[in-house]
């Protein structure tokens, strides 16, 4: 018999479907593969129970006769930032330890009335903030891949890294992720998977850990291009719970997926060859433009002139909006209360958010009160702001001379763990080529361009227009289908 565990979310869907094997058995593969991969800590709880009943009523519901849903069957992965009722959530902060909600995010209920059941809650990087899952309470994860020259241990990217492990070591087939700054694409780049984040707005906030909620987008992380679109049309769609909600149709992606790039132009942004970017993502970026060309596009150099002014203007938006978000978190409402002994109300909050929140939290709220504080709001954050107008006036005018463009997702391969953990600075670059489209709030993805030569995964970036998916989508499966990308990390958990 096939091993379930190899297959993807379409594969499962439409063999469950046909009988060719029970959602039951394929929740058993994965909910076994769960338990068995406990060394790469991608999961904080896992959550077999919840994998079973969700397929034991698909089985039950093809038994019957009845419609099966776009995911029917699926068991996935649940990043640990989305709310899901009576399951602990915690952001993978100790703040949160304990938490378990009364209610369900938007995007996680869409997914479970589509089909699909819950694996387990994924590892992330403390209130998805980081680039390699180090900044977790609970612990890192470990890529499931290994460099050839070295056993040290990997990151698997971050923030969303128990998704991108989980996907990558085949422990689960899809998994949700959120993207901020880069949390979707980079852990996919850095595991040799595919992952998207949509236009903002496309998939509803409500119920997700807000980090910065005018950067944050929910969005699948698969093994394939089509996977990605399965998914992102059951977690897309209108919320009103979510003010910054899109009011439009979700479209029918994976029925227009197209890699005939005739006539299409494709735009190389020139100020995206950086200093500091490794060779070999410069070669596999210029793979890319040549498999884009065979595909039949054309491809023109366009300029996104203020693309160095995006790193520094995200460190500023982002922690501002993080510093205010997470002044809910004051030992009343959630989670952890530490409260001394004759203590008052302040020296409990402090006492809370000294014991509850991990370094780079700390750090985050600190830049980010500073850069609203009255002295330096027009200093920091009204320029961070008019700078992030000037990013997204920069991609109006690319587009006006292409439907996408095509970057590297990172300007390096996954690096060893503890790397980068002591210069923060070092850690924030990761960003570098993903934060533009996160300011401007564009559809991006990642996709599998091939391995380097120590033989980790690289990946490719397609930026589109707003509400340009399928675009997206479409040059991303043209990389797919030319860059054969099969290759997937030995097992050594
Ligand atoms: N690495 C970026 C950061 O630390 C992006 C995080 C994210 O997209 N959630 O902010």
């Amino acid at each position: 018999m096939t091993d379930l565990t190899q297959l993807g979310v379409k594969a499962i869907r439409d063999g469950v479907a046909a009988g060719d094997f029970t959602a039951k058995e394929v929740a058993e593969a994965f909910n076994a593969a769960v338990a068995g991969a406990a060394q790469l800590n991608a999961f904080i709880v896992a959550t077999p129970d919840h994998a079973l009943a969700a397929a034991e009523a698909v089985d039950a519901a093809r038994g019957a006769g009845d419609d099966l849903g776009p995911m029917a069957g699926v068991p996935i992965g649940m990043k640990d930032l989305f709310a899901t009722k009576g399951v602990q959530t915690t952001a993978a902060s100790h703040i949160l330890e304990g938490f378990e909600p009364q209610y369900e995010s938007t995007v996680s209920q869409k997914l479970w009335d589509a089909g699909a059941g819950m694996l387990g809650k994924l590892n992330l990087d403390q209130f998805a903030m980081g680039s390699s899952n180090e900044t977790s309470y609970f612990g890192n994860v470990i890529s499931p891949w290994k460099s050839k020259d070295s056993n040290a241990a990997l990151a698997p990217g971050g923030s969303s890294g128990g998704s991108s492990a989980a996907v990558s070591a085949r422990i689960a087939p899809a998994a949700t992720g959120t993207d901020t700054g880069g949390s979707i694409r980079q852990p996919a780049a850095f595991t040799g998977i595919c992952g998207i984040k949509p236009t903002y707005g496309r998939c509803s906030r409500w119920g997700i850990v807000a980090f910065a909620s005018s950067l944050d987008q929910a969005g699948p992380m698969a093994r394939s291009v089509e996977d990605c679109a399965i998914m992102l049309e059951a977690m897309a769609g209108f919320d009103p719970k979510d003010s910054t909600s899109l009011d439009l149709p979700v479209p029918n992606w994976t029925a227009s997926l197209d890699a005939d790039l005739r006539g299409k132009k494709v735009g190389i942004p020139r100020e995206y060859r950086m200093e500091g970017t490794d060779e070999e993502i410069l070669k596999s970026w210029d793979q890319g433009i040549a498999w884009l060309k065979d595909a039949g596009a054309e491809v023109v150099d366009i300029s996104l002139p203020h693309t160095k002014y995006a790193l520094p203007a995200y460190y500023i938006v982002a922690p501002a909006e993080a510093s205010s978000n997470l002044a809910r978190y004051d030992g009343v409402r959630y989670g952890l209360r530490d409260l001394p002994d004759g203590a008052g109300l302040q020296d409990m909050y402090a006492a809370t958010r000294a014991a509850g929140f991990g370094d780079e939290v700390k750090r985050r709220i600190l830049i980010g009160t500073y850069v609203l504080s009255a002295g330096f709001y027009d200093a920091y954050y009204t320029q961070a702001m008019k700078v992030r107008t000037l990013i997204r006036q920069d991609f109006d005018n690319a587009f006006g001379e292409c439907e996408v463009i095509l970057a590297p997702t990172t300007p390096t391969a996954s690096f060893p763990l503890g790397d980068k953990l002591d210069d923060p600075l070092a850690m924030y670059l990761n960003d570098v080529f993903s934060v533009p489209a996160s300011l401007a709030g564009l559809p991006a993805m990642s996709v599998p361009a091939g391995l380097n030569s120590a033989g980790l995964p690289l990946g490719l970036q397609i930026v589109g227009p707003a509400f340009g998916e399928q675009a997206v989508l479409n040059a991303g499966l043209a990389i797919e289908q030319r860059a054969g990308f099969t290759a997937q990390p030995e097992k050594w958990w």
